[in-house]
């Protein structure tokens, strides 16, 4: 399947100069969506996982998904603020704007195996920022899985030694 079929592209959003990815169009049909999980699991399926982790918003739509069809538990990494419990968090910069990550403290016990699962790997700040708090909390990240990597932007250099699985570059 050409999933790049199903991603529209938009210019200058959120500010002039980005190309947006915009995922809408293939998650409202139904077996495009499905075929993507599945396609996502199908590169990390020979992985030991006990968890997958994903940033909001978007990594959420792949992530929990993927860990329903794995049989796994989902951890939720939100941006600071957004979550009840203990915290810890990490600043980040990414293709746009600058954040702060926050991830429950007992979401993860020492020596966990952690997939990170995202929408999309740009410049890869967020997922060095999730990457720093998982390790931080003790788990071990074994991978992380994208639907869309840009590959111009060099994220997996910023991810050295992370095994990065994306299903389609731009
Ligand atoms: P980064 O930290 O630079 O790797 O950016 C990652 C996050 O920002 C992704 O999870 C996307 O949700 C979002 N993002 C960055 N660039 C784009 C883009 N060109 N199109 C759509 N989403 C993007």
């Amino acid at each position: 399947m050409d999933f790049k079929e199903y991603i529209r592209v938009i210019p200058d959003f959120p500010e002039p100069g980005i190309r947006f990815k915009d995922i809408t169009t293939l998650l409202k049909d139904g077996d495009v969506y499905r075929e993507a999980i599945e396609s996502i699991q199908k590169m990390v399926e020979d992985k030991e996982i006990d968890l997958i982790a994903g940033p909001e918003a978007r990594g959420f739509v792949i992530g929990a998904p993927l860990a329903l069809m794995m049989g796994k538990g989902f951890v939720p990494i939100r941006k600071s603020g957004k979550l009840p419990g203990n915290t810890v968090e990490a600043d980040y910069g990414k293709e746009y704007g600058k954040d702060k990550l926050a991830i429950h403290r007992d979401s993860i016990q020492p020596g966990q195996k952690v997939l990170i699962a995202d929408d999309l790997l740009a410049t890869g700040g967020t997922i060095a920022a999730t990457i720093e708090m998982i390790e931080q909390l003790g788990g071990v990240v074994v991978g992380a899985a994208f639907l869309i990597e840009l590959g111009y932007l060099d994220g997996r250099e910023k991810l050295k030694g992370v095994d990065v699985h994306s299903l389609v570059t731009y």
